[in-house]
């Protein structure tokens, strides 16, 4: 049986995404050029394992022999934000909205898994195509393919910006062999960023730099999150409350004012460790089973102990200098 992109889309809603698009496998050269420029400037900073499969992560086509076609998927994630409940005698970090649950990877694999598995029971037993897929971490320009395959517009924020979403989306790919009939992406434009500049000048540490490019050794997410060592002091004052990720330059584009609640429960703080961490707990883990314990099965295991502490530490420093988070 062969099937249309239209019938894939409606797999895609029915294994529980909330976007799918089709694009060919083709380089994107703007978004390759980009990408190495980036890579050039040494603004991935020491996230090393970006220099690796470079090639790859430019051309799909090297992921899969005989790839034809890539599906981008999208998950809405958004949850609204609380105040922070901080007091004198106890101080909470704020941990970004897309860790607060279940760890996503683990959630969006099954969804991947269900739909692939759908798309091959209509293709028949006797079918020979294949599937590659990968949630974020993969090598994939995934934001690139997702523009080009209809799901939104990359923003001066660097993310993808939905029409009904907004920015508030995980993304995950998947490469196949199947002839897939290509999305327009030009059928999403929304009006893109134009004049607009509000999370250049929001950014606290002045990430954001032109032509959507991000400077991560700036960035908090890339400082709370990936960087292993000492957080230099002039981004660390900087971080306010933040103990794990950053949700800034999202929360002031106006295109995530229409951001609606996601129907995912795992997304949800039962699931994992919530909006608050209270910084006393986190400096206070005596040894590694601590640590999993708050955090095993969510993303916060990615700083380590050492990583998770340390910006409680900094955020106890930023609470005390300022408690009204003036
Ligand atoms: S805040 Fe403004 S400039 Fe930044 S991504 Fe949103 S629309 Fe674009």
């Amino acid at each position: 049986m062969k099937l249309t992109t239209d019938r894939i889309k409606k797999l895609a809603t029915a294994s529980g995404f909330d976007l799918c698009g089709v694009t060919s496998v083709e380089i994107i050269p703007e978004a390759r050029r980009h990408f190495y420029d980036w890579l050039e400037q040494n603004y991935h900073g020491q996230m090393a394992w970006l220099e690796r499969h470079s090639e790859r992560r430019a051309d799909p086509s090297l992921l899969l022999d005989n790839a034809r076609s890539v599906i981008m998927l999208g998950l809405n994630y958004y949850r609204p934000d609380t105040e922070n409940p901080s007091t004198d005698g106890k101080i909470f970090g704020r941990v970004s909205r897309y860790a607060r649950g279940k760890d996503y990877h683990k959630l969006i694999r099954r969804l991947t898994e269900e739909l692939i598995y759908r798309i091959k029971k209509e293709l028949g037993p006797t079918a020979s195509d294949e599937f590659k897929w990968w949630v974020d971490y993969g090598p994939f320009l995934e934001r690139a393919y997702a523009e080009k395959a209809g799901l939104g517009y990359i923003g001066k924020n660097s993310m993808l910006i939905n029409r009904q979403f907004g920015s508030w989306i995980f993304l995950a790919e998947i490469v196949t062999t199947l002839a897939l009939e290509p999305d327009d992406p030009k059928a999403v434009n929304h009006g893109r960023c134009a004049s607009c500049r509000l999370c250049v000048d929001a950014c606290p540490t002045g990430a954001i730099l032109p032509d959507r490019t991000i400077d991560s050794r700036r960035c908090i997410s890339y400082l709370t999150i990936e960087r292993p060592t000492e957080i230099p002091d002039e981004f660390a004052r900087k971080m306010g409350d933040l103990i794990f990720g950053c949700d800034i330059c999202q929360e002031v584009c106006p295109h995530n004012g229409r951001a609606v609640v996601t129907s995912q429960k795992e997304f949800g703080p039962k699931y994992g460790v919530g909006e608050f961490l209270d910084t006393e707990q986190v400096i206070g883990m005596a040894n590694r089973d601590e640590f999993l314990k708050l955090t095993a099965g969510t993303p916060l295991t990615r700083p380590q102990p050492e990583g998770l502490k340390r910006n409680a530490r900094i955020v106890i420093e930023n609470f005390n200098s300022n408690p009204r988070r003036e």
